[in-house]
């Protein structure tokens, strides 16, 4: 990991946006106080959460806690009605439409539930997008995505296209598209929420070494405690809010 991957480039990450340095805390990402509702719906209240830098976070939490709103209000895709939430010393909320989606496609990556690879494209393409979208030339991208094929234990699946695949497979499709373009921080939500226990657990223990060896950052959605377990620390979303506190009841 390069320290500053700003100076190669990115102009969505320029820190100018703020002049801000950390958050108050200095973590990496802060989520201070958010809230959020749909109409008269509340999913967020007063939501606060800091991840530091290489750490992989779980949040658990039962079904409509609020656990899928605040995964996208920390990267960016749902600005808070109230509260702040910092990137790496940038106050994300704040940013414009433009800059906030430009800095998600360079630093961020995403991992979802139904893994929703594009049906029309193969496995590789797929795992391809997120380089094609930043500019890369199709050649170096298919090759580069390539890569991943046997670290997931693909081989030979990169021409099948979403509908020819397993749901597991389908899911480390999705993985390797989520890191392909090795990004900061991988926003994950419930990436193994449609497989049975065994490819959950294959999908996380390569989620891990991958996340590792990339030093990157993860916040990662979920209600299954055996996929929380991998991660450095837990924390549970209820009722909009976020606590420490696991094993008690809902
Ligand atoms: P979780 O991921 O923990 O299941 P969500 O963040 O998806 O919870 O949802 C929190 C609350 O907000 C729930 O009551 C849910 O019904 C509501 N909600 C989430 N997204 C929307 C939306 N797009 N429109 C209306 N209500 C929503
Ligand atoms: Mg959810």
């Amino acid at each position: 990991m390069t320290p500053d991957r700003n100076a190669a480039g990115h102009s969505a990450a320029n820190l100018s946006v703020t002049g801000h340095g950390h958050g108050a805390s200095g973590k990496f990402i802060e989520a201070a106080d958010l809230s959020l509702s749909f109409g008269s719906t509340p999913a967020l209240r007063g939501a606060s959460l800091g991840v530091t830098k290489g750490e992989i976070v779980a949040v658990m939490g039962p079904s409509g806690s609020g656990k899928s709103t605040l995964l996208h209000c920390l990267a960016g895709i749902l600005v808070p009605s109230s509260g702040e939430v910092h990137f790496n010393g940038v106050r994300l909320d704040r940013l414009s439409d433009d800059k906030r989606s430009a800095l998600r496609r360079e630093r961020f990556g995403f991992v979802f539930q139904s893994g929703q690879l594009v049906p029309e494209l193969t496995a590789e393409e797929n795992v391809a997008l997120p380089l094609l979208l930043s500019g890369m030339r199709r050649g170096p991208a298919m090759a580069a995505a390539r890569t991943w094929f046997p670290t997931l234990g693909l081989d030979g699946l990169e021409s099948r296209r979403s509908g020819e695949l397993s749901g597991g497979q389908a899911q480390r499709v999705a993985l390797a598209r989520g890191l392909v373009a090795e990004p900061e921080v991988l926003f994950a939500d419930e990436p193994t929420g449609a497989l049975d226990s065994v490819s959950g657990e294959l999908v996380m223990n390569l989620l891990v070494s991958a996340v590792r060896e990339q030093g990157t950052t993860v916040v990662l959605v979920t209600h299954d405690a055996r996929v929380a377990a991998y991660a450095d620390r837990e924390v549970v979303v209820r009722d909009g809010m976020v606590g420490t506190l696991t094993g008690a009841k809902p």
